[in-house]
């Protein structure tokens, strides 16, 4: 019987497609993948090599020419096959971050090759001595007895990345885990079944379907690339630095940060934003130092909101990475041009070395999420720079300090006049939370309600400033100060708890507090109000009496034709519209903005307004209410009674 060559012809076009998905969804990128593609490639130039040894090769006239090629043929073939252990085993040490204890071994680095250079060799002496494989006159195809040393390579790779795997499987999820360990699995079964059956070529085929099971599981693609930038995702940079950490590996990242990401989106529409972080993203990937281009392991992700990061393996780099990172900041900070506009885009940049000055997960993210607001302008921060910085600190502590103020009850409520355009009087506030630390003074809540929301703490405060807000009314008169109700935030996680309606019901009614006299606001994020309980939530508390306004509009996410549904009386337009109001685009993105909430029926609110300018036009166009600095700061309750009184 012929040797049945089907299942090489099936491998070759499996790996085919395989490379050619890989490319086109932009799968190359990264040290992994790279090596995972030669993997690929070594596999088909094996399999298109195994095809053509099975060849009659009439096309040779000559016999001995079409020997000499059968002989060179099946040496690639053994060469390609002997390669795919090792870089199997590489791929799994790049993929658990394994390789960079592995590499300072070099003794174990030599053991390693050894059987790989042995088996090069040998293919070479086959030439003369025949000893592995050689072909007879006829060109019948003979396997000699060295051949074994090629197979016994062979096993002692498997079997070195299979122990690698196991050792590692910790840092890997089941499923990939699982995929991993089909490459074994395919291999020992396809080769026990060739050697009952020697026609069946299944070997290749068997490579092939463990090259799908791996680029689909283990590399998935969807996961770990942001489509919108063609950079690393979120998610690849979470699981990445997390086993980066976990090995100790020391890698420097330089963080790049769009302080103005929100209202550059506001001004530009989601396209042209869109192409600008895709922009930004492809200048980080081929324009660094060369230095650092030349390095393997250096990776560009986008992780949110205008926030980069680009991960540089190495140790002693940090002159290279100060040298890319201060480049960059000079390079963003000139005007980019989009969309026939000249941008400043406001950025920050800031550096830190792990596993030496941050070596726990959550540190680095508390970085990379307020570096910017303590950046000098102009600089590339250093994590060393600014780690003594209070802002930093209270970040990093910021658990703690929330955990000690409800112990202590140390919250106290401020609120801020927010002025009726119409009655030409302060006519209702904002309820603004505060956080007295006993060590640290007032900590804003723009730094602890998002982590309060994060460790679940959000109920307690949610409940402590209604109770005060609810006090507060009922111990003043609200319309005796001229006041229609108090605005107080609440955060879509509270609504998420499905005790908050009842919870809110009573404390009004124990106040003996009408539901009119408070109006609630809540931010509309990514998807919180496509969650069934925040709606739910929301319409119950609406059907209570409760008013309530959409807060921070235009801050990126906010989307009307999302919202139209949901029972909101006014729009609080975000701050950042303010701070871009004399820009004549985001003039008429504010003026179309108005008309549109104004054709919804609803109200509008400005906030953050600081200038008598400002506040002016603002009204103008047809705001019905200001609040901001040029009016009045949050303050606490009695100097607000007393400015309510001498308004
Ligand atoms: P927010 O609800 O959008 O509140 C408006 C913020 O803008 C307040 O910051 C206010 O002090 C500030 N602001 C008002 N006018 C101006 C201005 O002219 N210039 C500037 N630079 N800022 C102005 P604050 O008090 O730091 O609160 C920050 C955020 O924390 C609030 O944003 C709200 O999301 C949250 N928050 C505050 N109090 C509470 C609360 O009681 N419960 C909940 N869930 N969240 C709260
Ligand atoms: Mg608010
Ligand atoms: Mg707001």
């Amino acid at each position: 019987m012929g040797r049945i060559v089907y299942f090489d012809f099936a491998a070759a076009a499996i790996l085919v497609i395989l490379l050619f998905s890989i490319f086109f969804r932009r799968m190359y990128r990264g040290r992994v993948n790279g090596i995972f593609i030669i993997l690929l490639f070594v596999i088909l130039l094996n399999t298109v090599c195994d095809i053509l040894s099975t060849r009659e090769l009439s096309f040779i006239s000559d016999p001995s020419a079409r020997n000499s090629f059968r002989i060179v043929i099946s040496t690639f073939y053994f060469i390609f096959r002997i390669s795919e252990g090792p870089l199997y085993f590489l791929f799994i040490a790049f993929l658990t971050g394994s390789w960079n204890r592995l590499k300072t071994h070099r003794i174990l680095g030599i053991i390693f090759l050894l059987p790989f250079i042995a088996c090069l060799v040998l293919m070479i002496l086959n030439m003369i001595f025949h000893n592995v494989f050689y072909y007879t006159g006829d060109g019948e195809y003979h396997r000699a007895g060295m051949v074994a040393v090629l197979y016994a390579a062979g096993a002692f790779y498997l079997l070195c990345a299979f122990i690698l795997l196991l050792r590692k499987s910790k840092m890997l999820d089941t499923e990939k885990f699982i995929a991993l360990l089909s490459m074994f699995v395919l291999q020992i079964l396809a080769i026990a079944i060739q050697l009952f059956y020697p026609d069946y070529l299944l070997e290749m085929f068997s490579m092939a379907i463990m090259g799908m099971l791996v680029t689909n599981i283990v590399l998935r693609p969807e996961e770990n690339v942001d489509f919108t930038t063609g950079a690393r995702s979120y998610n690849a940079f979470t699981k990445d630095m997390q086993q980066i950490l976990l090995s100790e590996q020391p890698v420097s990242i330089i963080f790049v940060r769009l302080k103005n990401n929100s209202s550059l989106n506001s001004l530009l529409g989601n396209e042209p934003y869109q192409e600008l972080l895709r922009r930004i993203s492809g200048y980080m990937d081929s324009n660094p130092t060369d230095v650092l281009t030349q390095r393997p392991g250096r990776e560009v992700y986008y992780m949110y909101a205008g926030l980069y990061a680009i991960v540089i393996e190495g140790r002693n780099i940090e002159p290279h990475v100060k040298f890319e990172a201060e480049k960059l900041l000079r390079t963003l900070q000139e005007p980019f041009n989009i969309n026939q506009l000249d941008l400043d885009l406001d950025v920050a940049v800031g550096t830190v070395r792990c596993p030496e000055d941050i070596s726990k997960w959550d540190d680095l993210i508390t970085f990379a999420n307020t570096f910017d607001r303590v950046t000098p302008e102009a600089e590339v921060t250093n994590y060393l720079t600014i780690a003594p910085d209070k802002q930093f600190r209270l970040a990093a502590e910021i658990d703690n300090i929330i955990g000690k103020a409800i112990a202590n009850n140390s919250f106290v409520m401020y609120y801020q006049p927010i002025y009726s355009v119409k009655e030409k009087a302060f006519t209702t506030a904002e309820a603004l939370i505060r956080l007295i630390d006993d060590k640290e003074g007032m900590v804003s809540p723009g730094l602890f309600i998002p982590a309060a929301e994060k460790n679940g703490t959000i109920h307690k405060i949610g409940d402590f400033v209604i109770q005060d807000v609810c006090r507060f009314i009922e111990e003043n008169n609200l319309s005796k100060l001229g006041l229609h109700f108090i605005e107080v935030n609440l955060s879509t996680v509270q609504c998420m708890r499905n005790t908050v309606v009842d919870r809110i019901g009573q404390c009004l009614s124990s106040h003996h507090v009408d539901p009119s006299n408070i109006n609630l606001e809540v931010t509309e994020t990514a998807s919180n109000f496509v969650h069934d309980t925040v709606r739910t939530t929301i319409f119950s508390l609406h059907s209570l009496g409760l008013n309530f306004a959409l807060d921070d509009y235009g801050t990126g996410y906010s989307n009307l034709q999302r919202v139209v549904d949901m029972p909101f009386n006014a729009i609080k337009l975000d701050k950042r519209f303010v701070d871009e109001w004399e820009h004549p685009r985001m003039r008429s993105v504010i003026q179309n903005t108005i008309r549109m909430i104004k054709d919804l029926g609803e109200e509008i609110v400005v906030e953050g307004v600081e200038t008598k300018e400002a506040a002016e036009w603002f009204a103008s166009q047809g705001c019905d209410y200001i609040q901001g600095f040029y009016y009045a700061r949050p303050m606490p309750e009695k100097e607000f009674l007393h400015f309510l009184m001498n308004q």
